[in-house]
């Protein structure tokens, strides 16, 4: 049997090709994984970190580390060292697993490295050295140069991103724009960024360059996310403050107010700590919702393999899996219970919406509270500068007026990002049936979970062809 191995590839921040470099390198790692005739199960991408920055964690390369050492993988395939392991302390952990391992396989599209022999080791040590040195050698000088642009608000060069006019990046492209709004408005009613890259990739959204189809996971979300959005100057990803402790204005039009970036920010953050790694797409509406009215336990959704297109065949069955630690027993034609269960559920939350409807667009309360609090900040900065107050005591008083205003600041996008939340999920009180099966798959299993906790499936008796909607028990909230 073919050896599986794991592909990794990475980009760094300072890569402005982002989402073009890592489907090259996934490309030729997937050549070379042919040449040697072991077969990739799995793909690792870290994106948008540099390996070379100490304290960035780099998600992916931890869970390949985790799967190598548990046998899931056995072995990498990467594009070069330097993507690999930037700092030595990361290869050292690579060598670790190697040692507990002694038969996995290693191989980079670059370099002719075996980190299986003692040699190759060594050869591995030393390349990561050099190139951890000349990291802080080049990144040093391109840091002074992108920094004094930056600190003057200027825009960085190449090409413009996604969002504004190609021949002119301060000014805003109206349509990208719209695309931007209508998927923020998506990640805060409950659905995936993988949704909606793909619906991207379909359309052709997103991605300014020409002739590549494929968009990176993390490519979605900075787009989504980018504090370019509201007119905030960046630098290495974080946001650039002056002297008065606000944000530097960039010189292009802003395409989100800051309280709907803040929301949409706040609303990815969370998903994040929620569902650490990548969690599988749901692809039928009850699954993990449904349950078998004999032993009570999920049901998925399952692809009947007797369909095919035009046929009259089931689409797809819920049925209770032996697999999965159920009876086997129950198993049920899927269409007619999604449609069911939508009509009931958009039914219920209809009546729900006429009674409260919530007053939308209020304001966040503490404005006034920020504005004080940044307003003392100004006050002192500048009291420093007029030499009335020291330098150490402006640096006493100053870190903790900074942590009430960010503390703020996260009151402020929490309030946002539910109030858009709540007002994207009154929104379903207005759909039809087909509005709801045209919405993306998550999207409307947050609708069904908002009035149903489970939907209970029970057994027709046999021979019984025709759906009977008294057997499937909706469990109300
Ligand atoms: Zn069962």
């Amino acid at each position: 049997m073919a050896r599986k191995v794991g592909i990794y590839t990475r980009i760094s921040r300072d890569d402005e090709g982002e989402s073009l470099g890592v489907a090259r390198q996934q490309q030729d790692c997937e050549r070379l994984t042919d040449l040697r005739s072991w077969q990739a199960v799995k793909v690792y991408e870290d994106n948008d970190v540099s390996a070379f920055k100490r304290n960035v964690v780099r998600e992916d390369f931890e869970l390949m580390l985790k799967d190598l050492r548990a046998g899931l993988i056995d072995g990498i395939v990467a594009y070069d060292l330097d993507r690999l392991a930037r700092q030595p302390r990361d290869l050292e952990r690579l060598i670790e697993i190697f040692d507990e391992r002694p038969r996995l396989e290693f191989a980079t599209v670059t370099n002719d490295i075996n980190l299986g022999t003692p040699d190759g080791r060594t050869m591995a040590r030393i390349m990561v050295a050099f190139a951890n040195k000349s990291s802080h050698d080049s990144s040093r000088r391109i840091r002074r140069k992108h920094f004094e642009l930056a600190q003057q608000g200027k825009d960085s060069g190449g090409p413009a991103p996604y969002g504004w006019r190609k021949n002119d990046r301060t000014k805003v492209d109206p349509e990208a724009a719209a695309a931007i709004r209508e998927a923020q408005r998506e990640i805060l009613a409950g659905v995936r960024i993988g949704t909606i890259r793909t619906r991207w990739q379909e359309q052709g959204l997103g991605n300014p360059r020409a002739g590549t189809k494929r968009m990176a996971h993390h490519h979605v979300e900075h787009i989504l996310t980018n504090p370019r959005l509201v007119g905030y100057r960046t630098y290495h990803g974080e946001i650039l403050y002056g002297e008065d402790g606000r944000p530097i204005p960039g010189n292009w039009e802003p395409i989100n107010t800051v309280e709907e970036w803040e929301a949409v920010c706040a609303a990815v953050a969370e998903r994040k700590q929620k569902q650490p790694g990548r969690s599988l797409a749901r692809k039928y509406l009850l699954s993990g919702i449904a349950r078998c009215g004999l032993c009570k336990s999920k049901i998925r959704g399952q692809t009947n393999p007797r369909w095919s297109p035009g046929s009259k065949a089931a689409k797809f069955t819920y049925r209770c899996s032996v697999v999965n630690g159920g009876c086997g027993k129950v198993g049920r034609v899927g269409e007619p219970i999604d449609r069911l269960i939508a009509q009931l559920v958009l039914e219920e939350q209809r009546e729900r919406a006429a009674v409260t409807r919530v007053p939308m667009e209020q304001q966040w309360p503490g404005e006034a509270e920020l504005a004080d609090v940044e307003h003392d900040i100004a006050q002192l900065v500048e009291a420093e500068r007029a030499k009335e107050i020291s330098v150490a005591t402006l640096l006493q008083l100053l870190p903790g007026k900074e942590r009430a205003r960010d503390e703020l600041k996260l009151k402020r996008a929490r309030f946002y990002k539910e109030q858009k939340q709540a007002e994207a999920k009154e929104d379903a009180a207005d759909l039809s049936v087909e509005d709801f099966f045209s919405l993306p798959i998550e999207r409307q299993q947050e609708i069904v979970l908002h009035s149903l906790s489970a939907v209970i499936i029970h057994p027709a008796g046999r021979g019984r062809r025709k759906f009977d909607p008294s057997l499937i028990e909706p469990v109300w909230h």
